[in-house]
């Protein structure tokens, strides 16, 4: 069985100024599977099932929360693949069930192995040793990002995102932005936000991508995983307003981002804007345990 095509549709924000903002709902595909993680999994799980392995087995790697480890569960569960997770934190191993992203996976079918944080930093000997023991295991990175996760996310660019001048995306490791830079058309500014602190993402996008149509702005807010009190607040007005759920990881703080650059003129008048909506949903039920525990306010959500 191949993981499939899907299209998704493109809705508009409608906004008081010269200025076109559309959404690609990307989040629509799966509750578990953030629109990217499906793209980026696309070819690497299609290609390697594709001669037909007789034990088909897939291994990969997250942090506690990870979307990544959320969406190669829940495929795995509906293409009837093994999937074993390298889970970050050795901490975990006995109370995995508290955690939402988890707990889920496991419900999926995902095996873990839980690994210290030194161990976890190490990945590439990590990769080389899992590899020896699982010969016939495909073993893809954490993020999932990968030559031919770049490759998958063409399908999220199609004849309706052609007449965009800008392509926005949230960026954790550089994947998505990659691929959105390699295959946007020539007149086409693509714009990276950053919810992860870090400088070397630049020139790992422009690796991957080999074009140098992309911008990366800031858009971390305190840092990867950070929940500030007014990223909350944007994202329950958000919704309320536009009806649409976005996530306190990526999605909320592009959008938020997106909206300043709006409000300060960033964009000429008349640009047609397009910001991808990877989904991420299923973080929330972690993130609202943890603002919980901080007698924080609560993301308002109903999957
Ligand atoms: C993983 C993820 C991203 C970032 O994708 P990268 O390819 O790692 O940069 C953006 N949005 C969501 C919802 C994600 O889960």
């Amino acid at each position: 069985m191949k993981i499939p095509e899907i299209s998704i549709p493109i809705i508009e924000i409608p906004l008081e100024k010269n200025i076109r903002l559309f959404l690609k709902r990307e989040d629509l595909i799966h509750p578990h599977i953030s629109g990217n993680k499906y793209w980026k999994l696309f070819y690497n799980i299609n290609s390697y099932l594709e001669p037909k392995p007789e034990n088909p087995f897939i291994i990969t790697f997250g942090g506690a929360f990870s979307n990544h480890i959320a969406a190669t569960a829940a495929l795995g569960k509906k293409f009837q693949l093994k999937v074993l997770g390298i889970i970050r934190g050795e901490e975990l191993q006995n109370k995995f069930q508290e955690n939402p992203t988890l707990k889920l996976a496991h419900e999926n079918g995902m095996e873990f192995r839980f690994v210290t944080r030194e161990a976890y930093r190490n990945k590439e000997s990590l990769t080389q040793i899992l590899q020896k023991e699982f010969p016939e295991a495909l073993i893809i990175p954490e993020g999932g990002t990968n030559d031919r996760a770049v490759e998958g996310i063409q399908y999220m660019l199609n004849s309706e995102t052609k007449s965009f001048d800008y392509l926005c995306t949230a960026v954790g490791t550089g994947g998505t932005v990659a691929g959105i830079s390699k295959f946007a058309e020539e007149n086409q500014q693509v714009l990276g936000f950053k919810v992860v602190d870090d400088d070397s993402l630049y020139n790992r996008v422009v690796e991957l991508s080999k074009r140098n149509n992309c911008k990366l702005i800031e858009a971390h807010d305190g840092g990867y995983g950070k929940i500030s009190d007014e990223n909350i607040r944007f994202i329950n007005v958000f919704k309320e307003k536009y009806g649409i759920q976005l996530d306190p990881i990526y999605t909320g703080k592009m959008m938020k981002k997106i909206f300043e650059l709006i409000d300060n003129n960033y964009f000429p008048d008349g640009s047609k804007i397009l910001a991808f909506h990877t989904g991420g949903l299923q973080g929330i039920f972690g993130a609202n345990e943890r603002l919980k525990k901080q007698n924080r306010p609560l993301i308002n959500f109903l999957p």
